[in-house]
């Protein structure tokens, strides 16, 4: 069963051959259908977030149920799913109050099961599974509480993106900031889940949008799915220009970079009373010195928002009817698909910022 692993930090994906265990009470085999390359692999490929390895990446996907383990099980063979890279205990007290991305359940690091082992190997070595999934694999065996069912007719690369960029885009502009129809609204950076806060803020009726990146295609992506302006950073000041469109800062600000830099930025730009959102997740070690003078005799919010702050039972299948009612618009966020075989071009063009999404899929 072929597999994209990490075994060495700052080296391309190896493709290797491993080993795989049938799944056990509460899980299931999953046959892979597609898998979305995103930022978040490449920052464990850049050894930007700590973890253990050999490590299969992948985290964003879609699949169809091969196979249950033994006794009761919340999916069947031959469901569609999405993965969701958060683990759901459901006993714990977040997902007892509805925050089942804060889930902290399970005792064992989040790229093992929840038992604390996985089902891979390579030459008898266990393989670990990021986000207890690994999805940069032809099939995986992982905990049904990380697989959500949805819809038949949703195609396959459009389910695997809307398990990462999607939900937590959207996610963050209606379930985290909750931006109210008028309002104006300000995203910094337009990859995959930038580009997804942007089309969030459309879809609730945002007034003023404006999106921020150093590349100009970008931009023009950003236009497409609802900015109302768009900003150089590379050429324009950013904070100077958003005050000047909206006469004094915006309601609403999303950082999907998470550079010291912009982090400043989302909260020097809005107006008082306005809410910024951290989203994008930079390396462990980026620190950012806010203001507090400012930020209190304005009344500014500084908030985050993780996974989009959504249910992955409850959002995943509102997000495929969103698409398939043609409400959000997703074929235009996949310009490339790849072969699990050329996943490393796939993370060079990411890199290069050549693409809105590039997803990997399988025959
Ligand atoms: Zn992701
Ligand atoms: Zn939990």
């Amino acid at each position: 069963m072929k597999a994209a692993v990490l075994t060495e930090i700052n080296k391309p994906l190896q493709i290797l051959d491993l080993d795989q265990e049938a799944p056990k009470a509460g899980e299931a085999r999953v046959r892979m259908k597609a898998t979305g390359i995103c930022m978040s692999d490449w920052h464990m490929m850049i050894g930007d977030w700590p973890t253990k390895l050999p490590q299969v990446l992948g985290h964003e996907a879609a699949g169809i149920v091969e196979e249950v383990g033994p006794g009761p099980s919340r999916v069947s063979v031959g469901d569609h799913v999405i993965f969701s890279f958060a683990s759901h205990c459901g006993h714990c007290r977040y997902c007892n109050s509805g925050r089942s991305v804060l889930c902290n359940g399970h005792a064992a690091p989040g790229f093992l099961l929840p038992d604390g082992t996985t089902r891979l190997k390579y030459k008898g070595e266990q393989v670990n599974q990021m986000a207890r999934i690994g999805t940069f694999c032809e099939q995986v065996v992982c905990s049904t509480e990380n697989l959500v069912p949805v819809r038949k007719d949703l195609p396959w690369p459009i389910a695997a993106i809307i398990g990462c960029s999607v939900a937590t885009g959207i996610g963050a502009v209606t379930r985290a900031a909750r931006v109210e129809a008028g309002a104006n609204v300000l995203v910094i950076g337009c990859g995959g889940v930038g580009l997804n806060i942007v089309q969030g803020a459309r879809l609730v009726g945002a007034g003023k949008i404006i999106a921020v990146d150093l590349l100009d295609n970008k931009l023009e992506y950003a236009s497409k799915f609802g900015a109302t302006h768009t900003i150089n950073g590379k050429t324009e000041n950013v904070v100077k220009t958003v005050r000047a469109i909206t006469d004094g800062g915006v309601d609403y600000a999303f950082d999907a970079i998470g550079s010291e830099a912009t982090v400043l930025q989302i909260v020097d730009a809005l107006a008082p009373g306005g809410r910024a959102t951290m989203v994008g997740i930079p390396s462990v070690t980026v620190r950012a010195g806010i203001a507090p003078a400012s930020m209190v005799f304005q009344e500014k919010t500084l908030s985050s928002s993780y996974y989009g702050s959504v249910q992955p039972d409850r959002d995943f299948p509102v997000l495929a009817d969103l698409y398939m009612d043609k409400k959000i618009d997703l074929d235009s966020l996949i310009s490339r698909t790849y072969g699990l075989e050329d996943i490393n071009q796939g993370f060079e063009q990411l890199r290069k910022g050549g693409v809105a999404r590039g997803v990997v899929v399988f025959d």
